[in-house]
């Protein structure tokens, strides 16, 4: 059973602090924590991906293994230790034991100028060095250089194939099932910022609050499945498309979420497309709900995952939602404070909004000939009950060829979409219109 409804940042709290990089033993910690939270129908399983094995161009990183990391001065004066904070050691740092001096650690020291009182977050994850960070105060206090400095990273690198990197998936359907000539949306959000609460804890906890309001209000019959998908950022979903290519034709889009959480407003960052029927529902969505509101090119708000989606060879059209930018970025800085429970929400109402009109979308295509006999099969609309749509239907009758997808009739004829949606399920009841799913999105050429 999945655990009951709780405060988002209660649910974030709980893996916030954990050392979740790309892979690691926190990292199989947040994704069960996350599992947890999802509906039991959304049936979440964690797939596992060989070490060292190859993801198309990339390679899949070893398992990596803190057991002790500290920087001291000679004399045994403690100045960082990771037993304080994951963000104290460069991610992925080499394992090193030895006496340095002052030239020889400072290029091994990272602090942020902007922010003197937090730690940063540094990663590299391939280029392996090794490497502290701490406050730019603490960097500022060690005076006089002239000492030396004992260097201690206690890390292994593990190579077993069943502790590989991980990611978690789970499925949420619409009435009645799944519908595989609709195929499905992925809603993304990374896990492996170690103690970021809004780059990228926010994210994943907006995806849950989306998860579990689609199993308790599921989508119309027949409508695109909902994929949910946690796991690293960029090498995650690589390995995930590049063991999975045949699925990658039943997706039609996508949804990626991050720093959900801060005081800023929600952005729109759109498909590589720009134009794609994606785009336009939302943007349809955030109008009505904010009026005026952000939004940039694709890649250009914040970049992200859907990189990969909608990157060369897949090309599924993905937007992001987010509320980046924010000062406390990829710092010690980013923390419980930062995030706010009713923006989370927000966020994976919005993102829900979207997903009810694109999934449950189509073409309808008309089987009748010459005009229909409104009144004959109890189709027509009383002027007086509903006068828009009573003067919509001849518009919306000379649109049923299988080009017009409902929500682009409704836009054309000025009607909301689940009217307009509604109005045609009686036609398509009464056998007077078939429907047509949108075709395969991708693009593997
Ligand atoms: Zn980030």
């Amino acid at each position: 059973m999945s655990k009951p409804t709780t405060s988002l940042k209660s649910i974030l709290a709980e893996f916030l602090n954990l050392n979740r990089t790309l892979v690691s033993d926190d990292m199989n910690k947040t994704l069960s924590i996350i599992g947890s939270y999802l509906p039991d129908s959304a049936d979440y399983t964690v797939e596992n991906f060989a070490p060292l094995t190859d993801a198309w161009t990339w390679k899949i990183p070893e398992r990596y293994e803190v057991h002790e990391a500290y920087l001291e001065t000679e004399d045994g004066q403690r100045i960082v230790d990771f037993r304080d904070s994951p963000l104290h050691i460069i991610s992925y740092s080499l394992p090193v034991d030895c006496l340095l001096t002052w030239d020889e650690l400072a290029p091994h020291l990272r602090f942020s100028e902007k922010r003197p009182a937090a730690i940063p977050w540094e990663f590299k994850y391939y280029e392996r060095d090794w490497g502290f960070c701490l406050t730019k105060n603490t960097f500022d206090s060690l005076l006089p250089r002239d000492k030396k400095y004992h260097a201690v990273i206690r890390s292994s690198f593990i190579t077993d194939p069943a502790r590989g990197l991980r990611v978690g998936v789970g499925v949420i359907h619409p009435e009645g099932g799944a519908n595989p000539e609709a195929g499905e949306i992925i809603v993304q959000a990374h896990t492996c910022h170690p103690a970021q609460a809004n780059d990228d804890g926010s994210g994943v906890v907006s995806a849950i609050d989306l998860a579990r309001r689609l199993a308790e209000n599921p989508l119309p019959a027949g409508s695109m499945s909902v994929r949910f998908w946690f796991g690293p950022e960029t090498i995650g979903m690589v390995a995930y498309l590049s063991r999975h290519e045949d699925w990658i034709p039943c997706l039609r889009g996508g949804i990626f979420l991050d720093s959900t959480g801060n005081q800023n407003s929600l952005a729109l960052q759109r498909t590589r497309q720009d134009t794609h029927l994606l785009d336009r529902v939302a943007r349809s969505v955030m109008k009505k709900r904010f009026g005026e509101f952000r939004e940039g090119e694709f890649a250009q708000v914040a970049p992200n995952d859907e990189r990969i989606i909608n990157g060369p060879g897949v090309n599924v059209p993905a937007i992001s939602i987010t509320r980046f930018p924010y000062p406390e970025y990829h710092t010690s800085d980013d923390n419980l404070d930062v995030v706010h429970d009713d923006l989370m929400v927000e966020a994976a109402e919005v993102a829900e909004e979207i997903i009810l009109i694109y999934a449950s979308n189509y073409l309808p295509k008309r089987t009748f000939r010459g005009p229909l006999f409104l009144s004959g099969h109890g189709l027509w609309v009383d002027w007086r009950e509903n006068w828009a749509l009573n003067r919509a239907i001849e518009k919306i009758m000379m649109r049923l060829e299988g080009e017009h997808s409902v929500f682009d009739i409704a836009e054309q004829v000025g009607l909301d979409y689940w009217v307009t949606r509604e109005y045609l399920g009686k036609l398509q009841a009464k056998g007077f219109v078939r429907v047509l799913p949108f075709p395969s999105e991708t693009s593997a050429d």
